[in-house]
């Protein structure tokens, strides 16, 4: 059996017509930025996540960057990220002339280690950026409390995490701002690359707008040195189609979480920690194993495809070895990138699918064979 990391097949076959009508329509208005489609996508994203203002983007990292500069973030300024995330966390800030400054995750949930937060907290530190990683919430109660009694802002980065819940709440709701990103390949993908901010404070939503249209509110009128970043009439249509079924294809991706929770047994493997009271949307699911490499290659052999999140922890990439981390410096992370595999997780995988994957690991041995213990 074959099986793929992601696939989108299922899912664009359900919405396959009313994605064609949209074009259809979009092409037909003769209207491709800043029109009725952009307005309609941001009021119902902002209602899904439960906030005033959406603000559509050019993606994900534009919605980062343009949300710690709406919030005044600069040069001489630290905000605090998370070291286990994707390099777009990190680089927004580095975009704003500002520096990351790195925190470690927690082994069992991946997520940002709050309780290793304060003591990276300086008289320059402005931001906390959360990310709410692979699908899992950050843990805001602890995070949101830190950032009061420091009085940071907190961006919130939910670019894996549409509709996840945490006690009760979406997340996009807790922090002064919220970033999303609609690469295709996330929970909810465009059909290219597409972002969003989300916040309830009209005048940080008026500052995102106009920084991500030249600076200006009203046309050559240019308040701020601005970026162009906004979201495609075509891209906000086709989120627009796929928004109403992205509850669904949440549910369709828990089902198969609950599997591999509760059906892989292999002494191998060490499966994600789920925190109480809140509800992930696995974007990713991410298991550890010693033998990483060994059991990935194996899989392969079985047809079964995974990927690493991520075999670089981000204070130890090149481009941030102006920083001068050495290896030991971030040793959670480390540990993470080291052992981490990310398993085949995409809405409207079949039983069959889900069992072949879960029965090929619980065969997964690390026995050392014969050659390796000769070589050793
Ligand atoms: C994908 C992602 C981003 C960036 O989104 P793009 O749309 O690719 O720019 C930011 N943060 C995290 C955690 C992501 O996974």
């Amino acid at each position: 059996m074959k099986i793929p990391f992601v696939s989108f097949e299922k899912m664009h076959n359900e919405v396959r017509e009313e994605l064609i009508q949209n074009f259809q329509d979009t092409l037909d208005s003769n209207w491709f930025i800043g029109g009725i489609r952009d307005a309609e996508f941001e009021e119902s994203f902002a209602a899904y996540v439960g906030r005033k203002y959406c603000i559509g983007c050019g993606n994900g990292l534009d919605a980062l960057m343009l949300s710690l500069k709406a919030l005044g973030i600069s040069a001489g300024d630290e905000v605090i990220v998370p070291a286990n995330t994707f390099i777009a966390t990190a680089l927004a800030v580095s975009y704003t002339g500002a520096l990351p400054v790195f925190v470690e995750p927690k082994l069992d949930t991946y997520n940002i280690n709050p309780e290793r937060i304060e003591e990276k907290i300086t008289s320059k530190t402005k931001a906390i950026i959360p990310v709410h990683l692979y699908g899992q919430p950050a843990e805001m109660d602890a995070i949101m409390q830190i950032a009061k009694k420091h009085s940071l802002f907190v961006v919130e980065d939910c670019a894996q995490a549409h509709g996840a819940v945490y006690h009760g709440r979406k997340i996009g709701t807790f922090g002064d701002i919220a970033a999303f990103s609609f690469y295709p390949g996330k929970n909810l993908g465009a059909l290219g690359d597409a972002g969003a901010i989300i916040t309830d404070d009209q005048k940080l939503a008026g500052k995102v707008r106009a920084l991500g249209n030249y600076g200006a509110e009203q046309k050559y009128n240019h308040i701020y040195q601005g970026n162009n970043s906004r979201l495609d009439e075509l891209q906000a249509a086709f989120l627009s189609v796929k928004l109403k079924y992205l509850d669904k294809w949440n549910c369709d991706r828990q089902r198969t979480a609950l599997r591999y929770l509760q059906e892989i047994r292999n002494a191998n493997i060490i499966l994600p920690y789920v925190m109480e009271d809140i509800k992930p949307v696995w974007h990713v699911f991410a298991i550890r194993c010693q033998e990483r490499d060994k059991l990935a290659k194996y899989l392969l052999e079985k047809g079964i495809e995974t990927n690493k999140h991520y075999p670089i922890p981000i204070p130890l990439q090149e481009c941030y070895k102006n920083l001068n981390f050495r290896r030991g410096d971030y040793s959670i992370a480390e540990e993470i990138s080291a052992t981490e595999l990310s398993l085949p997780m995409y809405y409207g995988m079949s039983d069959e699918e889900i069992s072949y994957v879960i029965y090929a690991i619980n065969h997964f041995s690390n026995k050392r064979n014969e050659q390796d213990l000769i070589k050793v």
